[in-house]
């Protein structure tokens, strides 16, 4: 038994509600596009989930959030598939593929063949176990990946009010759940093997403002070790969390945020990978050239930085989606795809953007002590890198632009005297 299409999406997520929305724009017929997901509602945008979903009051909640309102679109309800002729497989998962032979095999038993194939299976976070902790199955044990994930997060908290939760991890999830975990009153404390929080993209410097800044709202840092073990009540709950250092934290609840593995088990040994993800070119084609990867699952070639790389952002999954389709019904008028890294976060009432790459000389501008600051980076002789925390629409605008730009710097003194200004006068 089986289902034909012109073409498939595998995966529910951002990707994948932004290509529909691609694929629409663009003329798709009725009947053409189909997509299936393992989870079980229209697509919509994951950020919401460590955000407003986790709000103790008036918190985001579904269909108010499906895609493409991130990008001040049309919110895409399951209404919106079935008005366009677009078959939504919902709480499906696709088990094998065959490249060969142009099929999916579904769950269910079902054989879906395609035309083209978008693989948007995003990723899985990385389990305390592939650490050789044990314990990620107990009841008050957190990840935070989809809605399912999130609404056990939201119980969980509400559950421990007043309590204790640990944070594990000092990267995205780690530090936007620790900031839900104080304003829904409970006492976090972060735990992480860096010397500072965001060790990949912050500097000392601006790491410094950011954990100063939580422990003006109550979270506590440990920093430099990791976790061991877990104790454990007679229920199977976790009551504490040991660490490294030798240290016990008292836990009603623990977060875990300790990175993502890109979900290609499908195509393992059919495609070709590089950097964990599905390898593709310019168009987001794979070493097969009936598939297209997208979104945190595909390595692609980031011109600006000249390097293939994956990128685990949802501005990266919406652009790389759109791409990926008009490449697909448009060949001739697309070309490579070129973009410009940006990564952004928002907790409490701050809000900070970064564009470009982070690599080289780092020269900070602002007030540290004040609302608004940011870093330069500096590499072979040019700007390559921009970090705003507080800034406007304008300001983000003009250190986008700069990063782009890319322009050479002869005089750090300058750059340093100008600093914001220098971005706004590019
Ligand atoms: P996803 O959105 O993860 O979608 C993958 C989909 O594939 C899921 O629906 C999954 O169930 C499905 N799937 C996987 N395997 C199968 C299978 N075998 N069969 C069927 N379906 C399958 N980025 C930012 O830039 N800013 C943010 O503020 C931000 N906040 C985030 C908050 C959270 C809590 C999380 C988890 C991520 C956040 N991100 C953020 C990252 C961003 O959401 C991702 O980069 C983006 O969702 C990637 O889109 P995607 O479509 O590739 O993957
Ligand atoms: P990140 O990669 O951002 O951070 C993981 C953090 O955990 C790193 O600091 C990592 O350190 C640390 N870590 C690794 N192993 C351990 C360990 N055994 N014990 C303690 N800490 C450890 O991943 P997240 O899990 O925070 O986020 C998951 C995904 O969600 C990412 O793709 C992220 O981009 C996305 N996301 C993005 C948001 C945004 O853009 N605003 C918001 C929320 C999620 P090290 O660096 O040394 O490996």
């Amino acid at each position: 038994m089986g289902r034909a299409f012109v073409y498939v999406i595998v995966g529910g997520g951002v990707v994948a509600g932004y290509a529909a929305h691609e694929f629409v724009k663009r003329g798709v017929s009725h009947g053409e596009l189909c997509i299936i997901s393992e989870e079980s509602v229209a697509p919509y945008e994951r950020p919401a989930l460590s955000k407003g979903y986790l709000l103790p009051e008036d918190p985001a909640r579904l269909p108010s959030f499906h895609c493409c309102v991130g990008s001040n679109e049309e919110n895409l309800t399951p209404k919106w598939y079935k008005e366009h002729g677009i078959e939504l497989i919902l709480g499906t998962q696709v088990k094998s593929a065959d490249v060969r032979r142009n099929t999916l095999l579904t769950a269910t038993g079902e054989t879906i063949s395609y035309k083209i194939l978008i693989v948007a299976t995003g990723a899985r976070p990385l389990k305390l176990e592939e650490f050789g902790v044990s314990g990620s199955d107990a009841a008050n044990v957190c990840y935070l990946r989809d809605l399912a994930d999130a609404d056990r997060l939201v119980n969980v908290m509400q559950s421990c009010s007043g309590g204790n939760a640990v944070v594990i991890g000092g990267g995205y999830i780690g530090m936007e759940c620790a900031a839900s975990l104080v304003i829904n009153k409970l006492n976090a404390t972060m735990v992480f093997p860096e010397a500072h929080c965001m060790a990949r993209l912050f500097t000392p410097k601006i790491a410094s403002y950011y954990e100063e800044f939580y422990k003006s709202k109550g979270v506590k840092f440990i920093k430099g070790t990791v976790l061991t073990s877990f104790d454990f009540n007679t229920d199977g709950k976790v009551t504490a969390v040991n660490l490294r250092d030798g240290s016990k934290l008292p836990a009603d609840m623990v977060v875990v945020g300790i990175g993502i593995r890109p979900n290609t088990s499908l195509f393992e040994g059919q495609l070709t990978l590089e950097k964990g993800g599905i390898k593709v070119n310019g168009r987001m084609q794979s070493s097969n050239s009936s598939i297209y990867a997208v979104g945190d699952v595909a390595a692609f070639p980031v011109k600006i930085v000249g390097e293939t790389r994956r990128l685990e952002h949802v501005d990266c999954a919406r652009k790389s989606a759109r791409h990926a389709v008009a490449a697909i019904m448009e060949p001739e008028k697309t070309g490579e795809f070129d973009y410009l890294p940006f990564f952004y976060s928002r907790v409490f009432t701050l809000s900070w953007q970064f564009y470009g790459d982070n690599i080289g000389e780092v020269f900070h501008f602002g007030d540290f002590s004040g609302k608004t600051f940011g870093a330069y980076w500096i590499h072979n002789g040019h700007l390559v890198g921009s970090f705003l925390e507080g800034g406007t629409k304008e300001q983000y605008e003009a250190i986008a632009q700069a990063s782009r730009l890319k322009p050479a710097i002869e005089d750090l003194t300058e750059l340093k005297r100008q600093g914001l200004g220098f971005a706004l006068s590019v």
